[in-house]
């Protein structure tokens, strides 16, 4: 994982992790507005939520497949 290219208060390269699909960190993202209370949950989360739906839908679908073709 690449560092951040964002850099500290001190002038520093940001030691922070990039995230993925981007140079910067979450505290460095351009189009986050910085501030210590965002409007809106933090983008991660609401990506996991997704990402956590489509895998359950994924897995019963293929259940549903795989007891489908079993039952033939
Ligand atoms: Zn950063």
């Amino acid at each position: 994982m690449a560092r951040c290219s964002g850099k500290t208060k001190a002038g520093n390269q940001c030691r922070r992790p990039a995230v993925d699909s981007s140079k910067y960190c979450s505290m460095h993202q351009p189009k986050a507005n910085p501030g210590p209370k965002p409007e809106f949950p933090d983008w991660r989360e609401q990506f996991g939520e997704n990402t956590q739906a489509l895998i359950g839908l994924a897995i019963i679908g293929v259940i549903v497949l795989w007891s489908m073709t079993k039952g033939r």
